[in-house]
């Protein structure tokens, strides 16, 4: 029987956790690399096996975020920003997810892959109507335009059901497709759809310590938020509002752990906003006004629709 060791990830997925992860794999001869956890966990698992050019097989524990079937290593510096991100040639090799593990995992954490999933429709529509490459560097195929609406859909119709049941452990129906539609849905329709203004939104807000604690997902929801508002489309903002309030995804700044929301205070984030790429694949002209005064117009429509709850 082979030798099988084991290393506890250390928190976060920095250049230095990827590489302790690899010169472990290598100082052991592994022939391969099993990546168990959340999405930092399994990202550092992806990159530390890309770099060894060893296999590697996912298990997530969790379905809070895309990265189990996803080619991308989302890094961060050792201060929880956003640094880097690495592509990888393939994805991974294999990725094994027991419903019944994540079914008794904290309802917290799918109702944030729900916040993440549910960016994909979004971002993927942006990239199509400004004729923006996905994540790989293509173009938007149908396909993949169709497996970021089947996301959406799966989320709307299966979301809610999904987390009562969670809340209850209870390996349901509804469990199994938003599993799915966290992490394969989504995995393969933001790489295939490409990203836009909630993920550039997202990598701002890391800027600030305050929004560490929160989960990926979470911060992207709010992003999806700014993004249905810069766009104007009314007609979705009055069906996933409702829906992410009764998620209990954050939808105002404050949910998100911020409390100046002083244009000063903001200017880190709306400049990272502006600086980052993905913001490009959207039909306006970012700039960080712009972006300041959209954070302000989706808090204020956030608000009303907490205390309408
Ligand atoms: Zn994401």
């Amino acid at each position: 029987m082979s030798e099988v060791s084991f290393e506890i990830f250390e928190g976060e997925c920095s250049r230095r956790e990827i590489e302790r992860i690899r010169s472990i794999a290598e100082d052991k001869g592994a022939d391969v690399i099993l990546g168990v956890g959340g999405g930092k966990a399994i990202d550092t698992a992806k990159a530390a096996a890309f770099m060894q050019s060893v296999p590697v097989v996912i298990c997530p524990t969790i379905a809070s975020s895309d990265a189990p079937c996803s080619a991308v290593s989302v890094v961060y510096s050792e201060a929880g920003a956003v640094e880097d991100v690495i592509f990888m040639p393939t994805n991974p090799d294999l990725i094994v997810v027991d419903s019944g593990v994540i079914a008794k995992s904290p309802r917290r954490m799918t109702a944030a892959g729900m916040g993440d999933a549910m960016a994909t429709f979004f971002e993927a529509r942006a990239c199509i109507e400004t004729g923006s490459k996905n994540c790989v560097g293509g173009g938007v195929t149908t396909l993949a335009e169709g497996i970021a609406r089947l996301c959406y859909e799966t989320l709307m119709s299966d979301g809610l059901a999904a987390l009562e049941d969670i809340d209850q452990g209870i390996c349901s129906e509804h469990v199994e497709k938003v599993i799915e539609a966290n992490t394969l849905l989504s995995g393969l329709g933001f790489e295939s759809g490409g990203l836009s203004c909630a993920h550039a939104v997202h990598n701002g807000l890391t800027v600030l310590e305050e929004t560490h604690h929160m989960q990926h997902g979470e911060k992207v929801n709010f992003g999806t938020l700014v993004q249905l508002v810069i766009e104007k489309d009314r007609e979705h903002l009055d069906k996933v509002l409702p829906w992410m309030v009764k998620a209990g995804l954050p939808v105002t700044l404050e949910q998100l752990g911020i409390t100046d929301t002083s244009k000063e205070h903001l200017q880190q984030v709306t400049e990272a906003v502006c600086e980052d790429a993905m913001i490009s694949h959207m039909k306006i002209k970012a700039d960080p006004n712009l972006i300041y005064d959209t954070f302000l117009e989706a808090d204020a429509i956030g608000r009303a629709a907490l205390e309408t709850k």
